[in-house]
């Protein structure tokens, strides 16, 4: 068995665990794992494992460990199908290959940016699934649209041909303990509860990482976005 095999077993025990204990279904949670930094090979060694939903944060980086992934696979008899989500920011001169090449984008902040993508995503692919990002932390939190604006931006984000409007996105900043990492996490569900009300076919809950995703699935996460736990520390420095 390799680490990457056995980080991810014990990844879905921590899930199954807060499931458990927050009275959900275990399946009720999808488990996307944080590939970025990391070469396409401990891809290969998730996929083995059983993992088919990935993310990346840069968008060279991970348009071609996408190609990467896929000729590997290929190249050991066992071609599978992937589900890539782009889960970083995103500048509007970057949409296309995003567009191009993704299934799922995480943190769309501004209309701007989700009108690209709808116009740059390729007739011939299903629509591009998003989410939009909200900063559920104030201050301390650059990225994402502010909560006020988050229903206004929903609204017009669904109302576009090329995307499928799935739900909320967060990363909050880092708080001790699960009490206060739980507060954030609250203010994005409750922020979802009034999409839903609004109208809104949301299904997904983009919350929750390797630190806190006990207390993303006891606030109701649907999607938690694990990195380091699955694949080990990043040791490459990160690109701003
Ligand atoms: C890097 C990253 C993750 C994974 O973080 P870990 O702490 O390594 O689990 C999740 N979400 C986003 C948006 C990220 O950039």
């Amino acid at each position: 068995m390799t680490p990457i095999f056995a980080n991810l077993q014990a990844v879905g025990a921590r899930l199954d665990g807060a499931a458990r204990a927050a009275g959900r279904p275990p399946e009720s949670i999808r488990l996307l794992a944080v590939s970025k930094t990391k070469p396409a090979e401990d891809v290969v060694a998730a996929v083995a494992a059983g993992q088919t939903a990935f993310g990346e944060n840069y968008v060279q980086e991970g348009c071609a460990k996408i190609g990467q992934v896929a000729d590997l696979l290929a190249a050991q008899g066992t071609p599978t199908a992937l589900e890539w989500h782009f889960i970083g920011p995103l500048q509007s001169n970057k949409t296309r290959p995003v567009a191009e090449n993704f299934a799922w984008v995480h943190a769309i902040d501004r209309l701007k940016i989700a009108q690209r993508l709808s116009d740059q995503r390729p007739a011939e692919l299903p629509p591009l699934q998003v989410c939009v990002e909200v900063n559920v932390s104030g201050e301390a939190s650059k990225s994402g649209c502010a909560p006020e604006e988050a229903l206004a931006l929903c609204q017009a984000v669904a109302a576009l041909p090329r995307l499928q409007l799935r739900g909320l996105m967060a990363i909050p900043a880092p708080a001790e303990d699960e009490a206060a990492q739980r507060l954030p996490f609250r203010r994005l569900k409750a922020l979802f509860d009034q999409l839903q009300q609004a109208g809104l076919p949301v299904d997904t809950l983009s919350m929750g990482m390797s630190h806190d995703l006990e207390a993303a699935v006891a606030e109701g996460a649907t999607l938690v976005r694990i990195g380091t736990a699955i694949f080990g520390p990043r040791i490459k420095k990160e690109i701003p």
